[in-house]
């Protein structure tokens, strides 16, 4: 079965396709000759996966699923949450964004966060959603070389490491993306 996930980011790839079953060929954006800019316009992290999902499916065709991700932090309302790739302006720069949060977490006790990833999956009269939470807190400063994003300054609930000091498949066990990705699969067998 063909399965398009509706992304380029070559770390989400390779985290999802680690987990996927042989009998799901997992295509990119790229594999269909999609290059479109897909704007994610939804104020809601939910509403995002089902944007980029839906559009594959209406203009290429292709059954499709497509993950958002945000990170809440407790302490500032849930930021950077939807707005996670554009915290500190338009480029999705991580380095920047990791500089924010540390920034505005700089003088706050409670350092507890969440990362949220949704997949929406599109079906032909409907579309399903999966929710993968990971719990855990922000670190004082970037630790690891692994991963990307925010994961060198996310520790996880009951672990030292960070997100970018463990193996791809700690990460994947645990992570919010793992989580919904493994919901995904046991839907679709
Ligand atoms: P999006 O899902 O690609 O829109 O991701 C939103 C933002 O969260 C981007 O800045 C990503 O780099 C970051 N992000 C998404 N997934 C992860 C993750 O698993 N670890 C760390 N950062 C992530």
């Amino acid at each position: 079965m063909k399965l398009v996930f509706a992304t380029n980011n070559k770390n989400k790839l390779k985290e999802v396709k680690a987990l996927m079953p042989s009998h799901i060929q997992l295509l990119s954006l790229t594999d269909i000759n999609c290059h479109d800019e897909i704007p994610e316009t939804s104020n809601t992290i939910e509403g995002n996966a089902l944007i980029k999902a839906n559009f594959v499916k209406e203009n290429y065709g292709f059954n499709c699923f497509a993950d958002d991700t945000g990170l809440e932090v407790e302490s500032l309302n849930n930021e950077p949450g939807v707005f996670s790739a554009r915290y500190a302006g338009p480029e999705n720069n991580s380095e920047a964004n990791m500089q924010k949060l540390l920034s505005k977490l700089k003088e706050k006790q409670n350092r507890n966060a969440q990362f949220k990833t949704v997949i929406a999956l599109t079906l032909p009269e409907s579309h399903q959603l999966f929710t993968g939470i990971c719990e855990g807190e922000i670190t004082k400063e970037k630790r690891g070389g692994d991963g990307f994003g925010y994961d060198p300054i996310f520790q996880p609930k009951g672990f030292e490491k960070t997100f970018a000091e463990m193996t791809l498949e700690q990460k994947s066990e645990i992570g919010h993306r793992g989580k919904a990705v493994r919901m995904l699969i046991e839907f679709l067998s």
